[in-house]
């Protein structure tokens, strides 16, 4: 019989685990579909990691993993991913803000043979203004940096094990899994869904972090601004090519002494540039440097008893 793991990850969500367990386990049980539920603490400083011991004691179906310290979602999905043995998995924050009865129709549809079902946002929920005009902007320009249409994409989707194991065996330390999905390719269908409103708690994003989010991502799976630097590069060769014949006409007529302004914002404009352009290679360099020396995406201090198998880095409790 198949079995549908789920991977939820979660940071400071004490008042969450036990409700989302209860209504995973429910739900799922109620569809007679084998499963487990991964819930993997990042870092959390509450409760966090305790909910889920004791809801891992109360239901041997239920595992999870308490990390060293907050290493960001994008770690707790690929713990999860690592901590999971089910023929399918899905993803979904453990705020319940993804609808549970979705899973459902996900799982149909493996079973009718699809090997990823992304999840899409039929709207985006209760958002500020603010959020979702900057959220389109970063979903549009990711789009056309990665060439696939992420405008509605989310982390919420299931994936068939191979789909799995191939996300696991990338090497790669900055992975953004929203977009891997697309890019690992398969046959993917799609499922819409409403966002929820969170229950307890609130959003583990700041405005900051959601930026830092956007760059790293958008630079992690394209070198287009790099080749921004040629652009900025070209644009200053012609500024300079009709600069440099107006500067020696003015020479030969003879009133060359002037032009103290042009100065001063050639080296302005042209300083700008430069940094800016400095500052695209070195945002790269240093993605390079963290690749480069290999640490891992995550460690686990703690899992629960019933983990089976080595998990790198990890000691039971
Ligand atoms: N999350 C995480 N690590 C973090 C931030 C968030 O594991 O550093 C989890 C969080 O516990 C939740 C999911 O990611 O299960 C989505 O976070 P949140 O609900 O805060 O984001 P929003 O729904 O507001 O986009
Ligand atoms: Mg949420």
């Amino acid at each position: 019989m198949a079995v549908l793991s789920v991977v939820l990850p979660a940071y400071n969500e004490e008042q969450n685990i036990a409700n989302t367990a209860q209504v995973l386990s429910a739900l799922l049980e109620k569809q007679g579909i084998a499963y487990e539920l991964v819930f993997i603490s990042d870092g959390s400083t509450d409760q966090t990691y305790a909910e889920i011991r004791k809801a891992a004691a109360a239901n041997p179906h239920i595992k999870g993993a308490q990390f060293s310290r907050n290493f960001g979602k994008e770690a707790g999905i690929f713990a999860g991913l690592e901590l999971t043995t089910g023929d399918a998995v899905v993803v979904m924050d453990c705020d319940l803000q993804h609808p549970p009865e979705t899973i459902l129709a996900m799982w149909e549809k493996w079973n009718a043979g699809a090997e990823v079902v992304e999840g899409i946002k039929s709207d985006r929920g209760k958002e500020s203004l603010g959020y979702k005009l900057s959220a389109g902007l970063f979903y549009k320009i990711m789009s056309r940096l990665i060439k696939m249409d992420m405008s509605a994409s989310s982390d919420f989707k299931l994936l068939d094990r191979k789909v799995v194991d191939v996300l696991l065996s990338l090497p790669e330390r900055n992975t953004f899994f929203r977009a891997l999905t697309f890019w690992a390719g398969f046959r993917t269908e799609t499922v819409e869904y409403e966002v929820r409103e969170r229950q307890f708690g609130k959003s583990k994003w700041s405005l900051w972090s959601l930026i830092k989010y956007a760059i790293a991502n958008a630079t992690s799976f394209s070198t287009l601004p790099l080749q921004l630097v040629t652009v900025f590069g070209v644009i200053s060769i012609f500024g300079s090519i009709i600069l440099f014949i107006q500067t020696l006409v003015r020479y030969f007529m003879g009133n060359s002494v002037e032009g103290f302004t042009t100065v001063i914002l050639l080296i302005l404009i042209i300083g700008g540039f430069i940094m800016l352009s400095l500052g695209i290679i070195g945002h790269y360099i240093a993605r390079v440097y963290e690749e480069v020396k290999g640490r891992p995406k995550y460690i686990i201090s703690q899992v629960t008893d019933n983990v089976a198998g080595n998990v790198t880095g990890s000691w039971k409790r």
